[in-house]
């Protein structure tokens, strides 16, 4: 049985490499990308970590929510 789930990519330069170095005070958690040093608030969604393939990683880039474009 596999598992569906939603990865986070920067939208400044696609990397993966996002985390979650800290929290503020109003609960919301800023969101950092390694690659790039995009720095946002996130309000609402944490991140969590698993192991996928190369081929998984490209299918989540292809399907990748844009603007005027949803992924669901
Ligand atoms: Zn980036």
């Amino acid at each position: 049985m596999s598992n569906f789930v939603s990865i986070i990519l920067c939208r400044n330069c696609g990397s993966r490499c996002v985390e979650i170095p800290g929290w503020i005070e109003t609960g919301n958690a800023i969101i950092h990308c390694h690659t790039c040093g995009n720095h946002k608030e996130l309000s609402g969604f944490t991140l969590g970590r698993a192991r996928i393939t190369n081929a998984e990683l490209q299918n989540a880039r292809d399907t990748a929510a844009r603007m005027g474009a949803s992924e669901k």
